[in-house]
């Protein structure tokens, strides 16, 4: 546990990081799920700082660079030794679109540190991989991300996507340790648990697991999913319900969301999207509350039964390569 903090610390697979249970996933700030102020921003992060979150990841493709020069400012703000926290970006999806060669991923790099004021991230991933050719990511773009290792621009490197099947596609298929994170998405919250099955092989292979999207992009939150989110009406209704159900008992779905996806210990760390100090602060307390008293298992079981008939349905992502 991080010194005066509820959070737990967990190794990051043979990385040797050390993140705190709760990461900040950045994508909010760059205004993806609705309006952000700077100072909100910049305030979002010192509270999730100083309640003891270590670890905060973005992208380029959020809110079209904006979400790197947001938390670039908050980082800037902690006004902590570098070694302090920990940072993930992401290359090869931008606002224009999908580009996984090693010329862009190269170059992506040198702009992403400067939008986050950094000499170097702790993790580059590649994002949403099954949008590109799955062989050109293990032939030219994780021999790219190497190299940049070697130079000192990241210390690890990884890759993301919503298919899970994305993962061993590309692990089975380079030399042992040449991958050092994953980042899977919307496969381990209440409604779809599907990557537990494949921890028993991520974690034969030494990899730090990163899972995101506990709240499932909004669907378990009280005030529901953006515009944009891909899961069928279907799912979105059944969350809804779910959502009801228990703010009529007085409870709050993302509290038990939080502490549902915490509760797997073979994840490294959870990522939650946040965009005020409120949420970190929310967020944070769950971890707390789940550490001391424990989860509602009546509740979840009640919210897990509401959930059953859409129990791990997901949405199509990407070319179809598998
Ligand atoms: P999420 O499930 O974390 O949900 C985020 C939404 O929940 C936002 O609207 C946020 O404001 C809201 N929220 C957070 N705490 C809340 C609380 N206590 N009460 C009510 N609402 C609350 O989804 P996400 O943001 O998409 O995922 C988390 C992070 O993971 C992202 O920000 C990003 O950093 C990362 N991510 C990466 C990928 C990828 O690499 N392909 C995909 C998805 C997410």
């Amino acid at each position: 546990m991080a010194a005066g903090s509820p959070l737990e610390l967990r190794p990051l697979g043979n990385t040797g990081l050390k993140l705190s249970s709760i990461g900040f996933g950045a994508s909010p700030l760059g205004r993806v799920f609705g309006p952000v102020s700077e100072e909100e921003a910049i305030a979002s992060v010192c509270e999730a700082f100083r309640l003891g979150i270590n670890f905060f990841d973005t992208s380029p493709y959020y809110g079209a660079t904006l979400s790197e020069k947001m938390l670039g400012k908050g980082l800037k703000a902690l006004g902590v030794a570098r070694d302090q926290y920990i940072v993930s970006t992401k290359c090869g999806r931008y606002q224009e679109g999908f580009d996984f060669s090693a010329e862009r991923v190269t170059k992506s790099i040198d702009e992403s540190l400067e939008r986050l004021h950094l000499d170097y991230v702790d993790i580059l991933l590649c994002h949403d991989i099954e949008f590109g050719s799955l062989d050109q990511i293990v032939n030219e773009t994780i021999p790219a991300l190497l190299k940049l290792k070697e130079a000192g621009k990241t210390r690890f490197i990884g890759i993301t996507g919503l298919p899970l099947g994305i993962f061993t596609y590309v692990l089975d298929r380079v030399p042992p340790g040449t991958i050092d994170v994953i980042l899977s998405y919307c496969h381990y919250s209440i409604n779809d648990s599907t990557l537990e099955g494949l921890l028993p092989y991520l974690k034969s292979k030494g990899l730090g697991v990163i899972s995101a999207s506990p709240l499932s992009m909004g669907l378990l939150t009280e005030s529901g999913p953006p515009e944009w989110h891909p899961a069928l009406p279907e799912l979105k209704v059944a969350c809804q319900s779910a959502s009801a159900y228990c703010k009529e008992k007085g409870k709050n779905i993302s509290k038990l969301a939080i502490q549902f996806s915490l509760s797997n210990k073979d994840i490294s760390t959870i990522l939650v999207g946040m965009n005020s100090v409120t949420q970190v602060e929310q967020n944070v307390a769950a971890a707390a509350e789940l550490e001391t008293v424990g989860k509602d298992e009546k509740l979840l079981a009640e919210i897990e039964k509401i959930l059953e008939p859409v129990k791990n349905q997901t949405w199509p992502s990407g070319i179809q390569q598998l």
